[in-house]
């Protein structure tokens, strides 16, 4: 309504659960999804003199997060206890670098529409996450399951640069396709493991200075990050055309019918008494663990996209879609090392292939077919053996099912090898012009579109395994 006078600022917290075995500061494993209360060591519940101790995975993947998203890494850490009471917080305090972050500046490349943008990051840090209070599986308590208290958590925290519910989509949508390609965390933010805070103010246009903020939390889905937003949005606008106080707080989302309600206001600002955690020293990263992760890490899909198109000559649309996730783009560089057709294996990744794995509801990781196999019934097609749809339908089919076979062998076996043999080509032609004597008369008379009867007609006559290109040539050769 009034999105022409003001403008929304936005600032997003993203907590990405990090895939490592075991947990931040002990060996209980890190996997989701199990029996509640099963992966609680003494370490994990806290209990007096027990010690934590630091998961070295945890942190080369926060390097390699910090790499990949143009950070400065932080090569002197440490961490703090942050201090509060909840009951799935058995430590009584939160393990965390809050306040100096492993990873710091950095920026990613959002697009919405045409636009292309930077999101300028402000930090990464490492911490550990709590356990879950679970609310609705008992009427009268609240039970409580610390598996996951201790689980390593990286947050991202963004400057607040973000002007529209669209370019925070897009950035999530950019930063779980990241974290899934450098295999530090799943994205799914269903189950929990990627989480996001929304912090929202506006301003009037010219204005400089930041409005007071809300932070909107509980955000489950790329969807609800969006929807809160837009609801903040036009809720703060409404308060400020009402001469009314924005109060800084904390609100929750309800993605039943896509409002937030007020969780506690900032007025009594929390005060977590940081301090530095004594039971863990300071730790370093050395020039060398930075060089070895740097080295190791996997090439990105916005490089991966730019040599698609560049040097294989992919269409913009096709590079992207096929680097949107890297399974695709292992694939499809497995298949690029046995032909060089490469906007024909595109186009069999982006076709054929990917509606059998719609229908089977399965991975490209699951695929049946070897790269080299595939690769071998493409260059039936290039070399003009097989026509295309016949290659698509009957032999991928059969193919699929006898992985161990080329696609030759299938052919042959069918009999639907192209006849590009010029001389059995020319005998289909001159049987076909001499069965239908009136129509070449009405031909040469000049009803040039007649040519595509008689393509047809040989077409049928050859079974299908005429090369037809080669027939019309032959048609229109003999015709006039
Ligand atoms: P906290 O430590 O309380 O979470 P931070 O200063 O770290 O607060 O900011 C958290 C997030 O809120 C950051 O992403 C930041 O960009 C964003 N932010 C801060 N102030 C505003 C504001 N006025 N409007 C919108 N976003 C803001
Ligand atoms: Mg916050």
């Amino acid at each position: 309504m009034n999105n022409q006078k003001y403008e929304v600022v936005i600032g997003l917290e993203v907590h990405v659960q990090l895939q490592t075995q075991s947990k931040l500061f002990c060996g209980d494993s890190a996997e989701f999804g199990a029996e509640p209360n099963t992966h609680i060591s003494p370490i994990t519940l806290a209990h007096p003199g027990t010690l934590p101790k630091m998961n070295r995975k945890a942190i080369e993947y926060a390097i390699k997060l910090g790499l990949s998203l143009n950070c400065d890494i932080e090569q002197h850490n440490y961490f703090a206890r942050k201090n509060y009471f909840y009951p799935d917080l058995p430590k009584g305090y939160q393990v965390s670098q809050h306040t100096t972050p492993i990873c710091k500046n950095g920026f990613i490349k959002i697009r919405t529409g045409e636009t292309e943008k930077d999101i300028i990051l402000n930090r990464i840090h490492l911490e550990e996450d709590a356990g879950k209070s679970l609310h609705d599986i008992d009427e009268q308590y609240t039970a409580i399951d610390l598996n996951r208290a201790g689980v390593p958590l990286l947050e991202i925290v963004t400057e607040p640069c973000l002007h529209s519910s669209e370019e925070a989509f897009a950035y999530i949508t950019a930063l779980r396709k990241l974290v899934r390609w450098l295999d530090i965390c799943d994205g799914n933010m269903e189950e929990g493991s990627m989480r996001c805070d929304a912090n929202i103010s506006i301003r009037l246009k010219a204005e400089t200075k930041l409005g007071t903020r809300v932070e909107v939390k509980n955000l489950n889905s790329i969807r609800n990050v969006k929807r809160a937003i837009e609801f903040e949005t036009d809720r703060l606008i409404a308060l400020v055309e009402d001469n009314k106080m924005i109060l800084q707080e904390t609100r929750s989302f309800d993605a039943n019918n896509g409002t937030t309600f007020s969780l506690r206001t900032k007025e009594d600002a929390d005060d977590y008494r940081y301090f530095p955690e004594p039971d863990l020293t300071p730790f370093h990263i050395t020039n060398e663990f930075l060089v070895k992760i740097k080295d190791g890490l996997p090439d990105l899909p916005q490089m991966i996209e730019k040599r698609y198109i560049n040097d294989l000559h992919l269409s913009a649309y096709d590079a992207a879609v096929i680097c949107d996730d890297k399974d695709h783009v292992d694939f499809f560089e497995a298949l690029i090392k046995c032909t060089t057709s490469y906007k024909a294996a595109a186009n069999w990744l982006l076709g054929p292939v990917k509606s059998y794995l719609n229908e089977q509801n399965i991975s490209i990781k699951e695929f049946p077919l070897l790269p080299e196999r595939l690769a071998e019934l493409i260059a039936l097609v290039e070399t003009g053996k097989l026509n295309f749809s016949i290659a698509a339908t009957k032999v991928f089919t059969v193919l699929l099912n006898n992985t161990g076979k080329q696609a030759l062998q299938i052919a042959t076996e069918l009999n639907l090898i192209q006849e590009n043999d010029t001389a059995s080509i020319e005998d289909w032609v001159n049987a076909i012009i001499n069965k239908m004597p009136d129509k070449v008369k009405e031909y040469r008379a000049g009803k040039k579109g007649l040519i595509g009867l008689f393509a047809g007609e040989v077409k049928k006559l050859s079974k299908g395994k005429a090369d037809m290109q080669i027939v019309n040539e032959i048609l229109i050769q003999k015709l006039n």
